[in-house]
């Protein structure tokens, strides 16, 4: 049994990390201040006795013993991490040097979870870990994406000057239940306006691509990762390659949920990244052959389901 710190643990990721890892027969620690998240997505969980919830926020210093650290904490939607920039570069910055700090000390491994927005508005298409981005260092996505980028280069030199054990993943969108309903992000919010017979709100003209991955797949992804050797660090991009317009993905929510909501057009957001779709190959080789496997309407379905069951307990 392994003894496991998973921050951020109570937010949509995390909280589905937590779940895999406690049902895999381990013991679990999940920290979480509860800026995004929220003790519902965990409270299944509190009755297992080997699962701690612990309030803490990783700007601050913080000790306990662990084999492995997962940080995942870090709001993750822009509407989220643009609400407080200051807040937000803290918590990746901060954040990684106390879990650093802590996993020298305690010879833990530690898996950062980094992000796509790494590339910014990518040049190189699609991304492969060894692309170094096109990234507004003053702009309002600028907290997210440096925060993210200078958490990486913490854990690189964590590496080369003190051998800490570390993984670097950089995530692709993910969605799936347990996302936050009002968190801004676009699965959420047209699975949400479609249900709700609100209007879809496409940024731009909708023709900005993105690759959808569903949690599953990164869970299995996340955890293969942090089983390799000390030789793999990565960073490693873990995404599904399949890639679509966000017109494409509105026309399908609506088609998935059988809504009469209109689609409307509302300015993008400055900076928006017109394209993204990740290079796999890596994660392919390094992984045990690992790939996203589920098809974006079956993970769609699913959300879908998880967001009618919400909206039905919401309504008075
Ligand atoms: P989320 O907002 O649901 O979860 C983030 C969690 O971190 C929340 O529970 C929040 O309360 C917690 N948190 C925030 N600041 C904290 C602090 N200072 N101290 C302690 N806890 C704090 O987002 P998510 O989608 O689950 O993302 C989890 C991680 O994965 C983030 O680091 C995010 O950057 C990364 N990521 C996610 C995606 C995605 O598509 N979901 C893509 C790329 C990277
Ligand atoms: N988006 C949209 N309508 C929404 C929310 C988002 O058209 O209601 C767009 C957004 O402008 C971006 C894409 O969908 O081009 C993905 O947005 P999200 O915030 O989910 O993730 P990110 O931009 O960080 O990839």
């Amino acid at each position: 049994m392994k003894k496991i710190l998973i921050t951020g643990g109570a937010g949509f990721i995390g909280s589905h990390l937590c779940e895999r890892l406690l049902n895999e027969g381990n013991e679990v620690i999940c920290l979480d201040n509860y800026f995004t998240g929220s003790k519902s997505n965990i409270i299944h969980l509190l009755k297992n006795p080997y699962f701690e919830l612990i309030r803490h926020d990783i700007t601050h210093s913080f000790f306990i013993e662990a084999d492995e650290i997962y940080n995942l904490a870090c709001p993750a939607s822009p509407v989220h991490y643009q609400y407080n920039p200051i807040k937000t570069i803290k918590t990746s910055v901060m954040g990684a040097i106390n879990m650093l700090g802590l996993a020298k000390r305690i010879r833990a491994k530690v898996l950062q979870a980094s992000t796509s927005e790494v590339y910014g508005d990518p040049k190189e298409h699609p991304q492969s870990e060894a692309y170094w981005g096109n990234v507004n260092p003053i702009g309002r996505r600028s907290c997210y994406d440096e925060g993210k980028r200078c958490a990486e280069t913490l854990f690189m030199d964590y590496y080369y000057q003190n051998k800490v054990r570390i993984k670097i993943v950089r995530i692709f969108n993910t969605y799936g239940p347990r996302m936050h309903p009002n968190d801004g992000r676009v699965v959420s919010n047209f699975v949400v306006q479609a249900l709700t017979n609100q209007d879809i709100t496409i940024y731009g003209d909708g023709s900005q691509t993105r690759s959808f991955q569903y949690i599953d797949d990164l869970l299995e992804g996340l955890i293969r990762m942090m089983g390799t050797g000390e030789e793999v660090t990565g960073p490693v991009n873990i995404g599904n390659p399949v890639e679509f317009t966000i017109r494409e993905l509105a026309e399908k929510v609506l088609a998935l949920t059988g809504s009469k909501s209109k689609i409307i057009y509302k300015p993008l957001p400055a900076d928006d990244p017109v394209q993204r779709k990740p290079d796999t190959s890596q994660a392919n080789k390094l992984l045990n052959g690992w790939e996203a496997k589920v098809p974006l309407e079956e993970g769609l379905l699913k959300t879908i389901e998880y967001f009618k069951n919400k909206i039905e307990i919401n309504r008075p």
